[in-house]
């Protein structure tokens, strides 16, 4: 699946729940996207709640907004070649807590060990209903590669 792929898919899922939700306060929202919450009343928005594991072992795990903002990627063309692989995804603020993973062909951000966009006090900071609209510079050209 390519990122720009899941990442309409997961708008979609994410913009349901919205709609759902339109009488919540902003902190009642993010209150309901707690980990633990989400897995009861919404099974089908990730695959890891059946398992019931977490994409990061940690307290409080908030699935407001799943991926992050920092993010930056480019299907297909990639952002330039390194040692003859592109360049797909990297992080726009170099997170001490980011690695990247390569491909045959390809580099990739690794954010496994990053928490950021996982914690309540970050989500609060960048919150807006419309996770399109929090994640608008993630499929755009970044400024630092
Ligand atoms: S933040 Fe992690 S557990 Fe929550 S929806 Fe995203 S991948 Fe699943």
């Amino acid at each position: 699946m390519s990122y720009q792929s899941w990442m309409n898919a997961h708008n979609k899922k994410h913009s349901l729940i919205l709609k759902k939700l339109f009488l919540l306060s902003d902190n009642e929202i993010i209150e309901y996207f707690k980990y633990e919450n989400m897995k009861i009343n919404e099974p089908d928005f990730c695959p890891l709640y059946a398992k019931n594991i977490k994409c990061h072992e940690m307290g409080n795990l908030n699935c407001y907004l799943c991926a992050c903002p920092h993010f930056r990627f480019r299907d297909d063309v990639g952002f330039k070649e390194i040692d003859g692989k592109k360049l797909l995804s990297f992080c726009n603020i170099n997170s001490k807590n980011g690695f990247i993973f390569k491909t045959k062909e390809a580099i990739h951000q690794d954010c496994s060990n990053c928490l950021i966009p996982h914690k309540k006090q970050y989500i609060v900071k960048v919150f807006d209903k419309d996770w399109n609209q929090v994640m608008k510079d993630v499929g755009r050209n970044g400024e630092k590669v």
